[in-house]
């Protein structure tokens, strides 16, 4: 079985290639991954771990309802779950996630049209305080993108860190109750996992895909448990980068802390007699879905309605995506903005920038302060730039479902993207999925994982203010024709690799890198996987 999926491998990493070239096999649907997976993963139980899960559970008067967790990744990886049937283990954060699942922690999923098994794990509020506010988002996350906020190590939140990955582990030991398993786990908060999982199984496949930058090694090192997280990451067979850089940068911070054999040019790590391959994967989007939402009638009316609201009729519209993040470069962003109406006053009237806030990680301070600069930028600059018919800013705080979110990236004239540092930015790929009449443009800043693939965006420093304004200026005013062609060779190159073909692409790899799946352990004491786990109909 081995050699055949190696020989269905090689040829789908064919296919892959010739995708790229743009050539060649149409790309990955939803249903053509479901199918791949069939064929190409069938001896073996898949096992998903991420902090967030897929679905959870609200209540809905005396009954419960079941709400789909936004997000291309967790789309994707519901349609190979859906595909294969395994277990995906995750956080159960739901208000009503406890009363929906069975004896074992369990409910069937999708809800109402069982496919695959949800295991919950419940973390009480110390664990979370110090594994996620604290390590992940403390720690980890302020290391690993370099915009000048210090981390913070505290020993309390690594030892909480330490024992929630293990329980993350010792459920996905337990879900694959003996039998051979490739594990899938998601990013900076579980980077142990792997580790705890290979102590008690080491013939089970594991690969951790890392969702956002890794810094240069000189940046890594100031980390006190730095070798425990590139040990526990090494327990991986197959490492997941958004780009090359990041990849490489993991390189050099294992070259630099361990006694490892790196070989960057086949990007793989040997050490203790195992092998890690290290490799670049660009997450993208649904962007035919994306497409598709963004030509529906309501979409349109949608659109037409928000700019009645807020008096656009007459304006441009610049737009701004964004968790109320540190990383994301609000603060030049406005100035940014700020400049623009100094430099060209002829905008002044004709021009409104609406910024969607999405409140983020609120237990920590830096997040607050996030916050609250962006509402004294939209008071400063309504103040000092009044509109006849509406507002200047916009600013619009709150999370925005899917079908709520497209009729802006529709609207605006202009979608601005200033991350001062950010593995990919899915909004920026969303923007150009959801502009399918090629009316809009993209100011991306190239401290993006997404600034590698749309090179013909307007690229350009979130530091460098003037050039900021400038860009936005020009992005406004250039000729259709030329916003119109940068769009084109935008959306095809969304177009051409989405996140069927991510998913495609990672487990391809994990599945054909020539990986050696041993007889299984014995047996290790677990429960019995549920049957059939009660499935709770949503309500409305
Ligand atoms: N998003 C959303 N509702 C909102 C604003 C954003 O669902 O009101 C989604 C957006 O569609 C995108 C994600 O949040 O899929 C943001 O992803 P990105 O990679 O840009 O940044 P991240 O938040 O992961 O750092």
């Amino acid at each position: 079985m081995q050699a055949v999926n190696r020989a269905r491998s090689a040829l789908t990493r064919a296919a892959i290639r010739a995708r790229q070239r743009n050539e060649g096999p149409p790309r990955t649907t939803r249903d053509s991954l479901a199918q791949w997976a069939r064929a190409n993963v069938p001896d073996r139980d898949l096992i998903v771990l991420s902090n967030r899960e897929p679905y959870s559970h609200r209540r809905n008067g005396d009954g419960l309802v079941a709400v789909r967790n936004a997000g291309g990744l967790t789309v994707a990886l519901d349609a190979v779950m859906q595909a294969l049937g395994g277990v995906w283990v995750a956080h159960g954060s739901g208000e009503a996630d406890r009363d929906a699942v069975d004896a074992n922690d369990r409910v069937a999923c999708p809800p109402g049209k069982p496919r695959y098994t949800l295991r919950r794990l419940w973390l009480d509020a110390e664990e979370q305080a110090g594994y996620y506010s604290g390590f992940a988002n403390s720690a980890l996350w302020p290391l690993c993108h370099v915009v000048y906020v210090r981390p913070r190590f505290e020993l309390s939140d690594w030892e909480q860190y330490q024992a929630v990955n293990r329980r993350f582990a010792e459920a996905a030991v337990a879900e694959a109750a003996g039998r051979p398993a490739l594990v899938f786990i998601q990013d900076y908060h579980l980077a142990l996992a792997a580790r705890y999982i290979k102590e008690a199984r080491p013939d089970i496949q594991v690969a951790l895909f890392w969702h956002i930058p890794w810094p240069n090694p000189e940046a890594f090192r100031v980390l006190p448990w730095g070798r425990d997280i590139l040990e526990g990451m090494l327990a991986n067979d197959v490492l997941g980068f958004h780009i090359r850089r990041h990849a490489l940068n993991f390189l050099d911070s294992v070259s630099e802390a361990l006694e490892a054999r790196v070989d960057v040019e086949r990007m793989a790590v040997d050490r203790g007699g195992r092998r890690t391959w290290v490799r670049p994967f660009a997450i993208s989007v649904d962007a035919e879905e994306l497409g598709a939402l963004a030509e529906l009638p309501e979409t349109v009316k949608a659109a037409e309605r928000i700019r009645r609201d807020w008096r656009l009729e007459d304006c441009k519209v610049i737009l701004g995506v964004d968790r109320l993040d540190y990383t994301k470069g609000l603060s030049e962003r406005f100035a940014g903005i700020e400049r623009l109406l100094e430099k060209y006053p002829e905008w002044q009237g004709r021009l409104a920038f609406v910024q969607i806030g999405v409140p983020s990680r609120i237990e920590l301070p830096e997040y607050r302060a996030v916050g609250e600069s962006v509402r004294e930028w939209t008071q400063k600059l309504n103040d000092r730039f009044p509109r006849a018919g509406g507002p200047t800013v916009v600013l619009i705080e709150g999370n925005l479902d899917f079908r709520e979110l497209v009729p802006y990236y529709r609207l605006a004239d202009l979608c601005t993207v200033t991350s001062l540092h950010d593995g990919m930015n899915l909004v920026a790929k969303e923007y150009v999925a959801a502009s399918p009449d090629l009316d809009g443009a993209l100011v991306l800043s190239p401290f993006t994982g997404a600034a590698r693939e749309l090179a013909r965006a307007w690229i350009v420093s979130p530091y460098d203010r003037e050039d900021l304004a400038d860009s936005m200026h020009q992005a406004l005013v250039a000729p259709v024709e030329e916003r119109r062609e940068r769009m084109r060779v935008l959306r095809e190159t969304v177009l051409r690799r989405n996140i069927f073909d991510w998913t495609l692409e990672v487990l391809d790899t994990i599945v054909g890198l020539g990986l050696q799946t041993p007889e299984p352990a014995a047996s290790p004491a677990a429960p019995a996987p549920a049957s059939t786990p009660p499935v709770i109909e949503p309500r409305s």
